[in-house]
């Protein structure tokens, strides 16, 4: 199957009815980008910056961020990234940083809302980003962005930083992106708000689902109290690439709902065209998109979804449908 996979690699993702799916990788160490030439993915569109934090024995200094994100771009050559700012705080504790007792650690001080807070923490890795990204392309998102003011104050942090390098005789990246996370579903009902404002959305399915059936993503004894491919489930995500669509505003999904071949192809139906995963699930979802017909699985979700109202997963029905075909 390995190999099956393999012989995919260098054939673009294309569904026989001729729509293109961009597959992208995730990844949080530059050992996860080895994997970048033999996955076949087009570039890395959730690169998650905590995890070099976290195997850190210290807070890594503004040179030694720099140098990480150098090492990078370096791996990435020409291929796009997408560098996530530091998503801390909840379950991702960084063992130098004094532990907090919240109740809710999950829906506590975390992410941007750390970011805004302490916005040295936050300067400096920007100013590390724009740095090691001089005279390149640079697409910065932000984490657990739960209003359209959230992303504006962190864009504003960014312009300061653009300026105060620019003042410094710094030559700034070639083309500077700004995207959001949509992970907190506050944002579903700020969607055209958003996507007219950011250059770019990546739907954080992992969190959007916990925080939209309030089933904590850690917690094996409610995990399956919830489908992500249930009605409800599956109309946010459609408004979301509806919407997004209709703002021109480019829109990728990096949660691990995109790295599994079924879910993957109800998100195509949906009209996701862009799509980040584990270096593993590239090859099966590839194999997928390879076989799919999008505009099919299309029909099928937009008459189901009128039908099954009362939260009924389409999981069997979507199964049935990918069987067949
Ligand atoms: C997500 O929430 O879906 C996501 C991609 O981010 P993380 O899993 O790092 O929270
Ligand atoms: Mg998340």
């Amino acid at each position: 199957r390995q190999e099956r996979y393999r012989a995919l690699r260098d054939l673009p993702a294309v569904t026989k009815d001729g729509v293109a799916i961009g597959l992208q990788l995730n990844a949080g160490l530059l050992v996860d980008l080895t994997h970048l030439n033999e996955s076949g993915a087009e570039g890395v569109g959730l690169f998650r910056t905590e995890l070099q934090f976290m195997v850190a024995q210290r807070m890594p200094s503004a040179a030694e961020q720099q140098s990480l994100y150098e090492a990078v771009f370096t791996a990435t050559g020409d291929l796009p990234v997408t560098i996530r700012t530091l998503d801390i705080g909840g379950d991702k504790i960084l063992p130098y940083m004094p532990a907090l007792e919240e109740e809710n650690p999950a829906l506590g001080w975390r992410a941007i809302r750390i970011g805004l807070d302490r916005p040295a923490l936050l300067r400096v890795q920007l100013r590390a980003l724009l740095r090691a990204a001089s005279g390149r392309p640079l697409k910065i998102m932000f984490p657990m962005v739960a209003t359209v003011d959230e992303f504006v104050r962190a864009k504003a942090i960014v312009d300061r930083e653009k300026a105060h390098l620019r003042r410094h005789g710094h030559v700034l990246p070639s083309d500077c992106r700004l995207g959001v996370m949509v992970e907190v579903p506050s944002l579903l009902f700020q969607i055209d708000e958003i996507a007219k404002v950011a250059d770019f959305l990546s739907v954080g399915s992992n969190d959007l689902m916990q925080f939209l059936f309030a089933v904590d993503r850690e917690n094996r004894r409610v995990a399956d109290r919830f489908d992500t491919l249930s009605v409800p489930a599956l109309r946010a995500f459609r408004l979301i690439a509806q919407r997004a669509a209709a703002a021109d505003c480019p829109v990728t999904i990096c949660g691990e709902i995109g790295g599994k071949p079924l879910e993957a192809m109800a998100l195509i139906g949906l009209g996701f065209r862009n799509l980040s995963m584990s270096p593993a699930a590239i090859g099966p979802v590839k194999a997928m998109v390879l076989g799919l017909d999008a505009s099919a699985v299309a029909a099928v979700l937009d008459a189901e979804m009128k039908r099954a109202g009362d939260g009924a997963s389409l999981r069997p029905v979507l199964t049935a449908f990918a069987k067949a075909h």
